[in-house]
């Protein structure tokens, strides 16, 4: 079911990431102090007075020369514009109107759209008017004070972008059509770009002309067998820092994010190069967030033997149990070898991250587990388990009623003895499964 969405537009450090903390249900967009640092668009899931949207913060990109900084301002606010129902268009109190803020008021009075003019920094509400009077220059209305670190006039603001969410048509029937939604997530110089050329069937250059500037991680829509998929690659930044560690770094913060919006990540690894750490962080996270998983092994074509395939298929598994659940591929991006067998792959891990199973099934296999007998003992206490059921999908959550649900919260290998059996019976290849464990006498 497709959210609205609310766009947050703005130069960098009026405080985009700062509002979108305030106003999202998870705290995770990434507040820095530095300027010039690359951004993907965020995006987040926020709900006020139970209208739920999905908020965008169209981050901030900077450096360059003039030309391409005021280039890339203009594409910014047109691609959030683009994407949203209602913008929020953020400009500093403390800077007063400035020409970028000029460009994108201009690209965005042309959009159409709803746009909240809003003026953040006004910390002290005393002594907002002042400030105020010169955004009215943008010809967008009437500008809102707000502070967002402070939190004072967001209310106000948030009970305006409700009103307007209010006046689009039902947008639940919109968009009916499923699709699904694959990171391409690895690091720098794994074959990410390569291999989204390959899924997508074009060469598409993601280098940009203008040295210094930075670009969004780019999504595209492609089809295969009659499916939609929307295939994010996060392959764009490119040496813009000369320091190696911020590459690494950024290129770690674009995987996060790339995951947060995922229902399936492609997680690329070089073979040539094995196992790094950045790789198991990058898994731990997807699986902490509950992403859906498939592992390739790329550049196959190069790797010197089937054996050291094989010591690589092995240190992923003694190093990732964790992800133990995804299925592991080797490919070439270059040659095409493998990549076939991807599309099935993603498939098979999104049926088993979005699928349902029956309470009747579920307990029908509970039964099978108390038949088998293996259970907890501490002192005089024996865990029962009552019955379970599906709690959600996306990834599957099981609730599991027992009498006491202490007992296998505390025990690691009672958890991974019910979860290695339940995944004989159900096959969830690639889905991470989260369980609770409820108390019923
Ligand atoms: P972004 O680049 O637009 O996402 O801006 P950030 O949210 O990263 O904020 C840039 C800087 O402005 C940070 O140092 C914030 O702490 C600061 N900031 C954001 N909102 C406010 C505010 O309401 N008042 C004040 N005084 N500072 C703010
Ligand atoms: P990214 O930084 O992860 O997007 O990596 P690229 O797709 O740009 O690839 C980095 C380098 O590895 C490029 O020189 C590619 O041509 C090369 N490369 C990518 N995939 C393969 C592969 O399967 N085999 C070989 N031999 N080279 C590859």
């Amino acid at each position: 079911m497709a959210l609205p969405v609310v766009a947050i537009v703005g130069r960098p450090n009026v405080g985009k990431s700062t509002l979108v903390n305030r106003i999202a249900r998870k705290n995770e967009a990434i507040v820095h102090e530095m300027r010039g640092v690359t951004r993907d668009r965020s995006y987040h899931e926020a709900d006020w007075n139970g209208v739920h949207f999905m908020l965008i913060d169209t981050g901030g990109i900077e450096m360059g020369d003039e030309d391409a900084f005021q280039k890339s301002i203009r594409e910014q606010a047109f691609a959030g514009a683009n994407e949203a129902d209602v913008v929020i268009f953020l400009v500093d109190g403390r800077t007063g109107a400035t020409p970028d803020d000029i460009e994108v008021a201009r690209v965005l009075r042309k959009s159409g759209k709803p746009v909240l003019l809003t003026v953040n920094k006004l910390d002290n509400p005393d002594k907002e008017d002042e400030a105020l009077w010169e955004f009215y220059s943008l010809g967008l209305g009437d500008p809102r004070p707000i502070s967002a670190s402070h939190g004072h006039g967001t209310g106000d603001l948030l009970d305006e972008v409700v009103e307007e969410l209010a006046k689009l048509p039902a947008h639940e029937e919109v968009e009916e059509e499923e699709i699904i939604n694959v990171a391409i997530i690895g690091r720098p110089n794994a074959g990410k770009s390569s291999l989204t050329n390959r899924l997508i069937g074009v060469d598409r250059s993601i280098v940009s002309d203008v040295a210094g500037t930075t670009r969004d991680a780019i999504d595209t829509m492609v089809e295969h067998d009659g499916k939609k998929y929307k295939i994010v690659d996060t392959a764009g930044l490119r040496a813009k820092s000369k320091i190696d560690q911020d590459v690494e770094y950024y290129s770690f913060v674009r995987a996060m994010r790339a995951i947060d919006r995922a229902d399936v990540c492609l997680l690329v690894i070089d073979a040539t190069l094995g196992l790094t750490d950045q790789d198991q962080k990058v898994a731990g996270y997807a699986q902490e967030r509950g992403c859906a998983m498939v592992i390739l092994l790329n550049k196959r074509d190069i790797v010197e033997s089937g054996e050291q395939l094989e010591d690589l298929r092995d240190r992923i598994h003694d190093r990732m149990m964790y992800v133990g659940y995804a299925p592991v591929i080797s490919i070439s991006a270059l040659t095409g070898k493998g990549v076939l067998r991807i599309w099935d792959a993603i498939d098979k891990a999104y049926d088993a991250f979005s699928r349902q199973v029956s309470t009747s099934k579920l307990n029908a296999w509970l039964e099978g587990v108390r038949e088998f007998g293996h259970t907890v003992r501490k002192g005089k206490a024996v865990l029962k388990l009552k019955y379970m059921t599906q709690t959600h999908i996306c990834p599957p959550e099981f609730t599991l009623f027992c009498n006491q649900p202490d007992l296998v919260r505390e025990n690691d290998n009672y958890q991974r003895f019910l979860e290695n059996r339940f995944r004989d019976t159900f096959d969830f290849e690639g889905t991470p499964i989260r369980w609770k464990f409820k108390k019923k006498d």
